[in-house]
């Protein structure tokens, strides 16, 4: 993750670097997905060539990903289409986490290539996390596997519920 992010401590990152990784692309699995199936896939809004995930394992609460649908590693090599519509999907979703969840500030990045820190490296993906004053102290709290689940949970149908809204 870009450097700002080593500040915040996030134990639950450690499930997903234990993970057993699939071996598809989760990004086009939810792509690919029937959009009935978005909660499963944690979808928050479709557009035509890009979607907004949620991030099942966040650095902060309302942490989501923003992808094309096309399975692409580079974001130079994005036809300019999908660029312009990642951009303004990144835009719609600063708008519904600003609404939602009021955030103080965000941090952005796109994290390249494995030695860059990227989860998924072959699927590019434009972070977008929210940041309050006095989070990097607040994680911890929150930080039991039990209490991240039901915030998911309920993150994620406060933010669809916005996605729905503003459209
Ligand atoms: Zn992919």
């Amino acid at each position: 993750m870009i450097q700002p992010m080593q500040h915040l401590w996030a134990p639950w990152r450690m499930e997903f670097i234990k993970a057993p990784k699939p071996s598809g692309c989760f990004f086009c699995e939810a792509a690919a997905a029937d959009p009935s199936n978005d909660a499963t896939h944690l979808v928050l809004a479709r557009a035509e060539l890009t979607l907004v995930i949620l991030n099942r394992y966040p650095y902060n609460n309302g942490h989501l990903m923003v992808a094309p649908n096309a399975h692409l590693a580079d974001l130079e090599d994005l036809p300019a289409g999908t660029a312009n519509e990642l951009t303004a999907l990144t835009q719609r979703s600063l708008r519904v986490l600003r609404e939602v969840l009021a955030p103080q500030g965000f941090n952005l990045g796109i994290n390249a290539g494995k030695v860059a820190g990227a989860g998924v490296a072959d699927h590019v993906h434009q972070h977008v996390v929210p940041r309050w004053e006095g989070d990097t102290n607040f994680m911890p709290v929150v930080a039991q596997a039990k209490v991240l689940n039901e915030s998911l949970t309920k993150s994620y149908r406060e933010l669809r519920a916005g996605f729905d809204r503003l459209a």
